[in-house]
């Protein structure tokens, strides 16, 4: 490793953040994470601390799952690249489609297109489902529904589906043919609606509203996750997600689970489309599908879809779409392996118990702090909470403050992840019950700040 000093002068003047100003990270420059163990990590003057963030809520194996290091090195030895454009494919590929198949059975959904992370993925996916009208000749469904709040990628597509003005306004005119429709999000929402069922029955008829309004024969797909991580662990009531199955269904509608954060165990159950009993048309996945190691991802596609494509006979159902990194041998071997430890350790369970924890120990931190207006989670190890000025007129706090929360919890011995006026909290799925208490701990320690 380069001299600390160096690195320390050096840090945020070469390069650019992802989600963060320039100018900000120049004067307020990021931790160096020099090293991850177990749930843990290290930054570069020594100092420790339990990982409430999971990486990016994709690391849910922990830092040294040796199954998926060891497949990745054995793989870069005997096979660092190759392409899988048509005409080759490689042994890796092979197997994961099959064990991707099998493992999203109970979804429906039966074979996997690679790609090189979640928000390629996102992309592909609502590329095959205007393909999928066409193929039908439908070709007038073009049109994407969404929820406001929910978060979808960077790309283009993603960005003009995505429900925060935060990661659109800059780079508009997006994608035109993109429709918002409000989210399930009970502390705040345009109904003034408190009750999560109500709420979920506005917001359901919010999109049917919306559907005939545009016209159901000019849309392709709507897109959700099945419970919103970036946009602050919104989870909507059980009768959500099986109301707009039914919708989607009633007007020949695709739906797209993005699952780029809850498949492989997250919410406590494989998938969250599967959390809420629905078969999605498309499902997006990615981040922990390798623990984060290697970037990859898979769209994964229904049997219904896949007959479309499959008995085309016209050429519309070529697929356009690829990326030199689809399939990656590497990538491949290393989900492989990930989805082999996943298994073995059923991490979704203790995502279910290690969620119940936090979720109460969150619940706790409300009691004795004002400035949480909200807490959200329940299902798995995704929770979030929403600091509040003054918890009657739900103004958000200010960021200085909860910039000072964010320090104080790391100085104790926790990550934990702000986003706007949220703190997140998503940590590994092998987590224990002595680390989610120093998570607890920790962010206890950041609040008794301010
Ligand atoms: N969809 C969802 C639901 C996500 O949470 C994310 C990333 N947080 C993406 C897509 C984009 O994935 P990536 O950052 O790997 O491109």
């Amino acid at each position: 490793m380069k001299d600390q000093n160096f690195l320390k002068e050096r840090n945020a003047r070469a390069i650019w953040h992802p989600m963060a100003h320039p100018a900000d990270c120049q004067k307020n420059p990021p931790e160096i994470i020099v090293a991850g163990d177990g749930v843990s990590i290290t930054d570069i003057d020594g100092h420790t601390t339990v990982d409430g963030v999971g990486g990016l809520w994709n690391v849910n194996l922990g830092f040294s799952c040796q199954p998926v290091k060891d497949a990745i090195a054995a793989q870069l030895e005997r096979l660092p690249y190759y392409s899988i454009f048509r005409g080759t494919t490689n042994d890796l590929v092979i197997e994961l489609g099959d064990m991707l198949a099998e493992f999203f059975a109970e979804d429906g959904l039966e074979r996997a297109f690679y790609t090189s992370g979640g928000s390629d993925s996102v992309e592909i996916a609502l590329r095959l489902a205007r393909q999928y009208h066409k193929i039908r000749g439908e070709a007038g469904r073009v049109k994407y529904f969404s929820l406001k709040k929910g978060y979808h990628g960077t790309h283009t597509l993603g960005a003009s589906v995505n429900g925060n003005a935060n990661f659109r306004t800059q780079y508009e005119p997006l994608m035109p043919g993109c429709y918002h429709i409000p989210a399930p999000y009970t502390y705040r929402n345009p109904f003034n609606e408190s009750d999560p069922e109500k709420l979920a029955q506005l917001c359901l008829a919010a999109l049917e509203d919306e559907i005939k309004f545009q016209g159901a024969e000019t849309i392709a797909a709507m897109i959700m996750e099945p419970i919103l991580g970036a946009g602050g662990v919104i989870v909507p009531h059980a009768s959500f997600m099986p109301g707009v199955r039914a919708i989607c269904d009633k007007y020949g509608i695709l739906l797209v689970a993005d699952e780029v954060i809850t498949a492989f165990g997250r919410t406590g159950a494989w998938s969250g489309s599967r959390l809420w009993g629905v078969q999605p048309d498309l499902m997006t996945t990615a981040k922990a599908i390798t623990n984060g190691y290697f970037p990859f991802g898979a769209v994964m596609i229904s049997g219904r879809v896949a007959e479309v494509f499959e008995s085309d006979t016209s050429g519309k159902g070529a697929i356009g779409s690829g990326y030199t990194y689809s399939g990656h041998p590497v990538g491949a071997a290393a989900a492989i392996a990930c989805l082999k430890e996943t298994q073995r350790l059923q991490v979704k369970d203790n995502a279910a118990a290690r969620g119940a924890q936090l979720l109460a120990g969150l619940q706790a931190l409300q009691e004795k702090y004002d400035i949480v207006g909200d807490v959200r989670g329940g299902h798995g190890l995704m929770c979030a909470l929403e600091l509040v000025s003054d918890r009657t007129s739900k103004a958000p706090i200010d960021k200085a403050t909860i910039a000072k929360i964010y320090r104080g919890a790391y100085e104790a011995g926790t990550m934990v992840r702000v986003s706007g006026n949220n703190v997140i909290l998503s940590p590994s799925l092998i987590i224990s019950e002595e680390n989610i208490a120093t998570i607890l701990a920790g962010l206890d320690a950041g609040l008794s700040q301010v």
